[in-house]
């Protein structure tokens, strides 16, 4: 990896994740879709969910270079920012959903639902997918079997496989049901269910409506609160909507943001019901020193400014199903290439041994990654198996871009062949 690689190594120790892909890429600058590297090379950005509106949006970099000039404190004061970006974020939901409590990333906004939901509903455990991730902390680090151990697990969380839409396996509630079978066999009530409504980590699947609002109603009749991850799938993601759980049509009682909420800039949120937080407000309160920030709150909102002005979901609507439309014709003679699946701009591929096997075939994967990477286009690897390539570029992705990205995997599968 080079001397910085070895400093970077001999700097963050082992428990640091590891580069992505062989041949690490040293990455200078980026704007919009675009990545450059050190060399001057530029990279088709086909993986970076952050930079929502695109790397370096103009919109995004002078809103925070403005503020920063101006003011950056915390919550104890009065400033109109965060109150105009929680009232925006509120007109975004079900009229149910009517407080904002602001944080600074994913996991602190998860982390919070899971203490709010244990106060409110007085009950101590979990239920989430089987390869879920919803962040870092010692609570959440149960609900992400992805990255961590079952020994992490005190028994209190349970996993459920969801529907596998490729394979047709899971399209009931029936592994949601002995899930939580299973918690109250050891006397255990669910505080909440967590979905990410795109399940990037389990491999992204398009799921149903029916078997959601089913779920949702296991879990309120177990006496557990729905929270919506939209970490992944929200801020316009899956172009239908602004929030995956939209999809759905079902109403939440938290929302969760982070990620594509500040462009890049650490910000997250939990959106709930009041008596959600009354509940909890009777014993403690809520503050963290950078959560609410001018400069997050300034970044997150010119992120929704230009959702609605460059009319992004649209934008996002068409490309996608551009994107898999024409992957799909591109791709029908390759036995490697399973299934390619997706809402907006989170998309899947699934690289198998072979189309009537459907056995997942991770090595190919990881040689498709650094193969379409060697030819200047950067996507991931995710699922259970690690064989389903993660295709989820900046929502600033365009049409016109598609050629560029089936060209490179063509050229990375005739050379693999
Ligand atoms: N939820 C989901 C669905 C995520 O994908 C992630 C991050 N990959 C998180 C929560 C945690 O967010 P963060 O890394 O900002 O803490």
């Amino acid at each position: 990896n080079g001397e910085l690689g070895d400093r970077r190594d001999a700097a963050f120790g082992p428990a640091m994740e590891p580069l992505s892909y062989v041949k690490p890429l040293e990455i200078a600058s980026a704007h919009g879709v675009w990545m450059t590297d050190v060399s001057g090379r530029r990279y088709l950005d086909m993986y970076n969910n952050v930079p929502c509106v695109g790397h370096s949006h103009p919109r995004v970099t002078s809103a925070v270079a403005r503020q920063w000039q101006t003011l950056n404190t915390n919550l104890r004061y009065l400033h109109p920012l965060a109150i105009d970006l929680a009232e925006r974020l509120l007109a975004t939901c079900p009229s149910s959903l009517d407080t904002v409590l602001f944080v600074n990333s994913g996991s602190e906004a998860n982390d919070l639902a899971w203490r709010l939901a244990a106060h409110h509903t007085g009950n101590t455990a979990g239920l989430c997918t089987s390869f879920a991730y919803h962040g870092i902390t010692d609570a959440m680090a149960p609900f992400s079997p992805e990255t961590l151990p079952q020994a992490s697990n005190r028994g209190h969380v349970e996993r459920w496989a969801p529907t596998d839409t490729y394979r047709g396996l899971h399209t009931d509630a029936t592994e949601f049901t002995a899930a939580l079978e299973r918690l109250d066999r050891r006397g255990l009530s669910p505080a909440m269910t967590i979905l990410d409504g795109v399940l990037q980590s389990d491999g992204v699947y398009d799921l149903k409506p029916a078997y959601v609002q089913e779920l949702l109603r296991l879990t309120h009749e177990a006496g557990g609160l729905w929270i919506a991850d939209e970490v992944q799938g929200g801020h316009g993601r899956t172009g239908d909507a602004m929030w995956s759980f939209e999809r759905f049509g079902i109403e939440p009682d938290m929302v969760t943001l982070g990620k594509a909420m500040g462009n890049g800039q650490p910000v997250g949120a939990l959106i709930t019901r009041r008596e959600i937080t009354r509940t909890f407000s009777n014993d403690t309160v809520f503050f963290s020193t950078f959560a609410g920030n001018q400069v997050s709150m300034a970044a997150a909102g010119a992120v929704l400014d230009v959702l609605d002005d460059e009319r992004v979901l649209a934008r996002v609507q068409h490309a996608g199903s551009e994107l898999r439309r024409t992957l799909k014709g591109a791709m029908t003679g390759d036995d490697r290439i399973g299934d390619i699946r997706g809402m907006g701009l989170a998309n899947a591929v699934e690289i198998v041994h072979g189309r009537a096997n459907k056995l997942p075939d991770p090595e190919t994967a990881n040689q498709i990654k650094n193969g379409l990477r060697a030819r200047g286009v950067l996507v991931g690897t995710t699922g259970p198996a690690g064989n389903v390539l993660k295709i989820r570029p900046p929502l600033a992705f365009t049409e016109d871009l598609i050629p560029t990205f089936i060209g490179a995997l063509q050229s990375t599968l005739a050379h693999l062949a």
